[in-house]
């Protein structure tokens, strides 16, 4: 008999005589058994995440593309184009799409008739999976995931562990979908216990705009609806591991009433005008999926989970032949776009700016930055306040008087770079240290990611100063503007420590100018009548 095989007995055919403990076994039937071994697992879930950290799906260059094409405000377009272009740098580069390559999503089901080999749980392999991928010397990727949330929050340098779901299923492969899921956009995540006559299209509409920008839009919504609460969590989140295929269901027509509530959703949503990157435009979700679950009588739960402009997921599956493939986009499916900022940017010297020059800045004009800035996000944020509380100043090598300061935690460089991707981070998270740095340090002005929320904008209004956006997703494109760069301060804070960029034409838009206008409240208010007055299609 070949080792691989399963036995399978009838044991009601089995005599056992009395007096006597003799087993006598009848081989009724035999079916061969996979053999999954440790090293294909670890080795496919470090390749897979090595694959969506510069590949983004097809699907999604495709659906952001047609997008693009249709987009009417100029401020969406521009920002989709710089995602496109980003997207198409780093397939070429292999090197991260965005700076924060994420929390590791694992959807395991395993088939009840596979076999293992190797010493480690599954939940250990997938982990040496993470490990291997995240701390590939040839791209490196951040290493995001702190231990302790609630206390020390420290660093677990290789960013395991995943957040892993088994099944367990008929059959005798492993399937794995492993996503690489942004900050932004999880930290968006919504659940509600709605009562069962409520109506679940005007809880969604209701809750998208208090959602802002942060998590990088278009993008796409994963709703789950039933179930238990839990359950409904863990749908909306599977739900977004689904193709992008909204224009293909419009053209054959919903047949059942998920669908319809998928099509109602994407246009109503879209009709929001909310826009890329929460500047005002035509396109706001790429899709919406759906799955749903049996629920209690009295219940109706509803979680939606937005996914980002870098959208990450792969599929794979374990058959015993050894580590799964992955097949990278060609380079012809990459849109040819090309996004010149125009003789009408202005260019700014960040070494000679003054608060005269930027009182002359308008909202959602177009800068392009040379100069010396400096970076600084939530860690350091927290720790200068602390400072400021005991009555010290900042740290030696750091004066933020007339400066910048950019909100980034970058990745490591690799090779040549001076630095890895280096996108920007919610600035909402920062409105709070606001106040603060600009009465304290003299700083003129911010440079992050979406909208500021009501206590950030009335603190650049107080002081006069500006709050500049620069594109969500687009790390890689942003990278290369920047020549230099060096640790000023708070280095053990690893990503986000306080450094200084020298950086040449780093293009960025005011989203809040010193009388607090900010574009993330006018552009959507703007587009959401325009779509209403002249009908637009917005599929
Ligand atoms: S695109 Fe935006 S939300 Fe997504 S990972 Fe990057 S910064 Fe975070």
């Amino acid at each position: 008999m070949p080792p691989n095989y399963v036995l399978e007995f009838d044991l009601d055919s089995i005599p056992i005589p009395a007096g006597r403990l003799t087993l006598h076994l009848f081989y009724k039937s035999a079916k061969p058994m996979t053999i999954i071994r440790q090293e294909d697992v670890i080795q496919s879930v470090a390749d897979a995440l090595q694959y969506i950290s510069y590949f983004h799906p097809l699907d999604f260059i495709q659906a952001l593309h047609r997008a693009y094409e249709r987009e009417e405000s100029k401020a969406a377009k521009d920002a989709m184009a710089q995602i496109l272009i980003n997207s198409r740098m780093c397939a070429e580069g292999k090197r991260p799409i965005c700076q924060d390559t994420g929390i590791v999503n694992v959807f395991v089901t395993v088939g009840m008739q596979v076999q293992w080999q190797g010493s480690l749980s599954l939940e250990d392999m997938i982990n040496e999976g993470v490990r291997r991928a995240y701390s590939n010397p040839d791209n490196i990727l951040r290493a995001s995931i702190l231990s302790d949330p609630a206390g020390a929050r420290k660093n677990t340098k290789d960013n395991t562990p995943a957040v892993i779901h088994t099944r367990l299923v008929l059959g005798d492969k492993v399937e794995i979908t492993v996503a690489a899921k942004g900050g932004g956009s999880e930290n968006k995540a919504k659940l509600v216990m709605l009562n069962p006559s409520d109506n679940i299209t005007d809880w969604i509409l209701k809750t998208i705009p208090t959602m802002g920008a942060g998590w990088c839009p278009p993008g796409m919504l994963g709703i789950g609806i039933g179930g238990t609460a839990e359950k409904a969590v863990l749908m909306a989140k599977e739900s977004l591991m689904d193709p992008i295929d909204i224009d293909e269901l419009r053209k054959r027509g919903p047949q059942n009433r998920i669908e319809e509530l998928r099509l109602e959703l994407m246009d109503k949503v879209n009709a929001l005008g909310i826009g890329a990157q929460g500047l005002g435009g035509l396109t706001t979700v790429l899709d919406v999926k759906i799955k749903d679950y049996p629920t209690h009588a009295v219940s109706l739960p509803v979680a939606m989970i937005p996914n980002c402009a870098a959208s990450r997921h792969a599929h794979f599956v374990l058959d015993g032949s050894g580590p799964a493939e992955q097949h990278p986009p060609k380079v012809e499916d990459y849109p040819k776009i090309s996004w010149d900022v125009g003789p009408a940017a202005r260019r700014v010297n960040l070494d000679t700016v003054t608060r005269a020059d930027i009182a002359t800045w308008k909202p959602g004009e177009t800068l392009l930055l040379s100069g010396k800035m400096l970076t600084g996000r939530d860690a350091a944020h927290k720790r200068i306040i602390d400072l400021f509380n005991k009555g010290e100043g900042l740290p030696v090598g750091v004066d933020l008087r007339n400066k910048f300061i950019y909100y980034v935690g970058p990745v490591e460089p690799v090779r040549d770079e001076v630095v890895g991707p280096a996108g920007p981070t919610t600035a909402t998270r920062m409105d709070k240290f606001t106040d603060d740095l600009l009465e304290k340090t003299g700083l003129l002005g911010m440079i992050g990611k979406a909208e500021r929320g009501p206590t950030g904008i009335s603190a650049i209004k107080k002081h006069k100063a500006v709050y500049l956006m620069a594109v969500g997703g687009a790390a890689y494109l942003i990278s290369k503007a920047i020549r230099k760069t060096r640790v000023v301060a708070f280095a053990d804070l690893g990503m986000e420590a306080i450094r200084e960029f020298e950086v040449e034409d780093m293009p960025v838009s005011v989203a809040v100018d010193v009388n607090g206008i900010s574009v993330h409240n006018t552009g959507p208010a703007q587009w959401k009548q325009h779509i209403e007055e002249h009908g637009l299609k917005v599929k």
